[in-house]
């Protein structure tokens, strides 16, 4: 067996000085101990290794040599007179063991707990070790690294009764629930995801969690070569946005998409330096530089884009112009709702057999009136 000797640090509750208390620990020779149960054990003090003079004046002997015999122990953890003395429990039962004599170069054969010397306790002190029996089904314990992505506490009354929670029960009686907190750590999960797939160059995440599975970056979109050979990779992976090839729209994606969340004018003056947009495809492929993309709103629906684009950065789109395609927008949306009014209309008119749906009179400016309304009696109105 080997000896642990510890200083429990405290405060002395009459001087209210720092004070040290011996707490030697006995273990197998082979077992380690564990710090949270030691720690437990001491009612959550903190302890620290016995210093060499702290050594000799308990042992009277040098380290190395330590052992339980010859040293009157306290006899529980209020005879703080003495020092503390506490078996681990893997111990337990063992009879003829070897210690430490308290004597330079000598060790004792044949000590036995409580016939040799008196512990304060016996302790449960070890952490376990893989391959030992499961005490319930005698199963092989194994131990494995793992990380902990999610937690449940039961905190009970705990916090309920001290803050004063009450809520009322099936028999609209007041009672104090019983509380639990629970969590998933995001962050962890990203971390540990980092921590397995790596390597010198890097780290890659599962395709579930990863923000996107492959990702072409040109260098220098101004190099013909270098752009046309990310294209061409991009292109290889079919990375290409499927939505951009079907109808064959030149824009900025990104732009639309942001007008479109936001339900708010975009208006980029250089593509190439707007974080947002930087490395889009179809930014890329269109050569776009600067642009404008204002939504038009009808009754509170987006129901369209007013988009364009232009190859010149800079001012290529001032304030204004973004105000006045505002004020375009507006009325264009309200044209919008109205055309499909009237189409919704001259569908319904056509069910109907009194009323005639009414050509436009030949000037196109002119689409406001949707029917006439003939009555029964075949008078107009
Ligand atoms: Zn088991």
């Amino acid at each position: 067996m080997k000896t642990l000797a510890l200083m429990m640090e405290g405060v002395d509750p009459k001087t209210g000085k720092g004070s040290a208390r011996a707490v030697v620990l006995l273990m197998r020779g082979d077992h380690q101990m564990n710090e949270a149960k030691l720690s437990a054990a001491l009612g959550g003090k903190a302890t620290r290794p016995m210093q060499e003079d702290e050594i000799r004046q308990l042992f009277n002997s040098p380290g190395g040599f330590l052992g339980p015999v010859g040293i009157a122990w306290a006899k529980d953890m209020k005879d703080v007179e003495r020092p503390v003395l506490f078996v681990d429990k893997g111990l337990e039962g063992r009879t003829n063991l070897i210690g430490g004599a308290n004597k330079e170069d000598y060790h004792f054969k044949n000590i036995t707990p409580g016939r040799d010397f008196k512990p304060t306790a016996s302790v449960d002190l070890r952490s376990v070790t893989a391959g030992e029996d499961c005490p319930n089904c005698g199963g092989t314990l194994r131990i494995d690294s793992a990380v902990e992505i999610g937690h449940i506490f039961k905190l009970g009354y705990k916090y309920s009764e001290s803050m004063g929670a009450r809520v009322l029960d099936k028999n609209g009686k007041e009672v104090t629930p019983i509380m639990g907190s629970y969590g998933i750590g995001i962050e962890r999960i990203l971390t540990a995801a980092v921590e397995q797939d790596n390597d010198e160059n890097g780290f890659w995440l599962p395709p579930r969690i990863a923000p996107f599975e492959i990702v072409v970056t040109p260098t220098n979109v101004g190099d013909e070569k270098l752009l046309s050979t990310a294209m061409d990779i991009a292109r290889r992976q079919n990375l290409a946005d499927p939505d951009l090839k079907a109808d064959g729209f030149s824009g900025s994606v990104g732009a639309i998409e942001r007008a479109v969340t936001t339900a708010r004018p975009v208006a980029v003056s250089d593509a190439l330096i707007d974080p947002f947009l930087q490395g889009r495809e179809s930014v890329i492929a269109g050569k776009i530089r600067a642009l404008v993309c204002v939504p038009l709103v009808a009754a509170d629906r987006m129901i369209g884009l007013i988009y364009a684009d232009s190859a010149e950065p800079g001012a290529a789109f001032s304030e204004l112009d973004v105000e006045i395609l505002e004020a375009l927008a507006s009325h264009a949306a309200l044209a919008i709702v109205m055309a499909r009014v009237d189409r919704e209309l001259r569908g319904m008119a056509a069910q109907l057999p009194y009323v005639a749906p009414v050509a436009p009179p030949p000037d196109s400016s002119w689409s406001g009136v949707l029917a006439h309304h003939r009555s029964r009696t075949g008078q107009e109105s």
